[in-house]
């Protein structure tokens, strides 16, 4: 899908803009690695991994300051894991369908699933509490498909 991706670049190419920061290479190469990674989410060194990879000449720190300002401007979001870890993901309006996440509390493995099952929760909660849902954050814990097969209990 080469145009929802051109769309979720620019979108955070103006929020930097707006912010006063300019995307700069390493920065462009911080938030494509982000895109091409959005089913997954991938710790600060997992994203410096990529990165690296791409190009080799940015280093650790550049990476750490670039997914801060990302956080900071809302374009990521955080997630800390019980396995201590924290996750990035890209988090913009583009993606007007929100995630959610399954978590295997076997082998840890995490998913970010997209749909937009919870579109009937929000409104549920607006009608019911006058609440509006800005941000819904859904972790759901249990066993994965793998561990499943292999246990077979
Ligand atoms: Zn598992």
């Amino acid at each position: 899908m080469p145009e929802k991706t051109d769309l979720i670049r620019e979108e955070i190419s103006d929020k930097l803009k707006k912010a006063g920061y300019k995307l700069t290479p390493q920065r462009e190469i911080t938030v494509a690695t982000l895109i091409e990674n959005q089913a997954t989410l991938l710790t600060a060194e997992e994203i410096f991994m990529a990165v690296k990879s791409k190009n080799p000449s940015i280093g650790l720190a550049t990476v750490y300051r670039t997914l801060d300002l990302l956080d900071e401007l809302s374009i990521v979001n955080k997630k800390q894991f019980h396995d201590g870890l924290t996750r990035y993901d890209v988090f913009i309006s583009s993606n007007k369908i929100q995630p959610y996440y399954l978590v295997c509390s076997n082998c840890g493995k995490m998913q970010e699933i997209k749909g937009d099952m919870f579109s009937d929760v929000s409104s549920y909660i607006q009608t019911k509490h006058q609440f509006v849902v800005k941000v819904q954050d859904v972790t759901f814990h249990g066993v994965c498909d793998s561990c499943q097969n292999s246990e077979r209990v």
